[in-house]
């Protein structure tokens, strides 16, 4: 552990912090007159255990975009250091502003996932996100410092040079958004690269959804152990927890973010254990404070007691999806990962997939997905045959060769919806 005496803190002193910084955390919001606007007249003294935090209203994702460029910010007398921003598809870009203390912060929650992955300042770690407005890049840049590891500030992109680099630099540790590593198997396949003649033994990947079965691949043939990391542009980025080598669900660093699950529907709490959204009100950052802010990503706790390593912050689920990507389909509701999950279960199968729904002569779903040559062509009917019995979906399953399906340069794009009407 980096910081031991706060990451395994026995639970009733970790709890008994946590409530002194939701007070803290809300008296900050309050200095900002949008907050104090938004948060009705709450008071820091009124909150005497953490359950009447749910008392206060929720921050979405709009208010954020509505608030640009900074009406949501904090500490604006501090001045700010950094801007990080969050590209979606419609209206303004949510912008994250960083002071000297953020930036801090930012590389402590780094470090300490670095740690839980059992990265060490003799590792030597190459970085594939873009270091840019993306928070990808630069967060694993400040943990790497802060831990004293060496890096290799590659940034996205040039898959061949990445993988010579790779190699000749003996890199030991790579960190990616979740699906480049697939794009560095290909592009290895490809150029004939020996992939047995890199030097890694760790991946760290996160933001985007990705299955155990994907994790299961990719690991197979890096020949690594890979770590789910989990944040977001609004948390501060990548760092807010990732999975400990007990790979017994993803420690969330209780003493800078505050989760809650919640029903997405109702808003109301849900046991733990139950799946809900994710809300989340960070504790110690300043550019941006988030007050129960809906992250739409849909996890459930899996625990708050101490985990094998000896950590004792809550852990929650890998994310199963997001409520955004949640498809509709002939009054069928499903998540992208849950397709493919079934997928991956079949040889010969590629981790390339697309689902794709058009409305003309009525409703019609394909998955198209990507087979490596020799595949038996009964696969397609089998995977018909499974989705119809989990999801009870039948859609056209066409099998295409290697390469087909278009590499966008950022996320995977795993659903094109072409319905005129919803
Ligand atoms: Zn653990």
């Amino acid at each position: 552990m980096l910081q031991p005496e706060l990451e395994a803190l026995e639970r009733g002193r970790l709890d008994a912090l946590v409530l002194e910084r939701l007070r803290a955390a809300l008296a900050a919001a309050l200095a900002n007159p949008a907050h104090a606007r938004r948060l009705g007249g709450a008071r820091p003294e009124d909150i005497g255990r953490p359950e009447d935090w749910r008392g206060l209203p929720f921050l979405t994702k709009a208010e954020l975009r509505d608030a640009y460029p900074f009406g949501l910010a904090g500490a604006r007398e501090q001045g700010y250091r950094r801007i990080h921003m969050s590209s979606g598809t419609t209206g303004n870009p949510i912008l994250n502003p960083y002071t000297t203390a953020d930036i801090r912060q930012w590389g402590e929650v780094m470090a300490r996932c670095y740690v839980a992955a059992g990265v060490t300042a003799r590792d030597v770690i190459q970085i594939t996100p873009s270091f840019g407005l993306f928070t990808g890049g630069f967060g694993f840049h400040y943990g790497a410092e802060r831990l004293g590891a060496m890096v290799i500030p590659m940034g996205a992109g040039r898959t061949s040079l990445q993988l010579r680099l790779m190699r000749d630099l003996k890199a030991t540790v790579v960190t990616a958004i979740a699906t480049y590593p697939l794009r560095m198997i290909e592009v290895a396949r490809e150029e004939k690269f020996d992939l047995g003649s890199l030097s890694l033994r760790t991946g760290i990947f996160g933001s985007e959804m990705w299955s155990d079965e994907l994790r299961a691949r990719i690991e197979k043939e890096l020949g690594i152990r890979a770590y789910d990391i989990i944040g977001m542009t609004e948390t501060g980025g990548p760092g807010m927890g990732i999975d400990c080598a007990a790979r017994a669900g993803i420690h969330v660093w209780e003493d800078h973010f505050f989760a809650e699950i919640v029903d997405p529907t109702t808003g109301a709490a849900v046991a733990d254990g139950s799946e809900g959204e994710l809300v989340v009100t960070t504790l110690t950052r300043e550019g941006l404070p988030l007050v129960r802010y809906r992250t739409h990503d849909l996890t459930r706790v899996v625990s708050r007691a101490r985990c094998e390593c000896g950590r004792t912050s809550l852990r929650l689920d890998r994310l199963r999806g997001r409520t955004d990507d949640m498809v509709i389909f002939k009054g069928v509701n499903f998540y992208p990962r849950q397709i493919e999950t079934v997928l991956l279960q079949h040889p010969g199968v590629s981790h390339e997939y697309q689902i794709v729904l058009d409305s003309d002569g009525g409703d019609r779903m394909t998955v198209l997905v990507e087979t490596e040559p020799g595949c038996d062509s009964g696969v397609g009917a089998r995977i018909r045959r499974e989705l119809h019995n989990l999801l009870a979906l039948s859609p056209d399953v066409r099998l295409l060769p290697l390469g087909e399906i278009e590499r966008p340069p950022g996320k995977a794009v795993r659903v094109v919806d072409r319905r005129t009407t919803r």
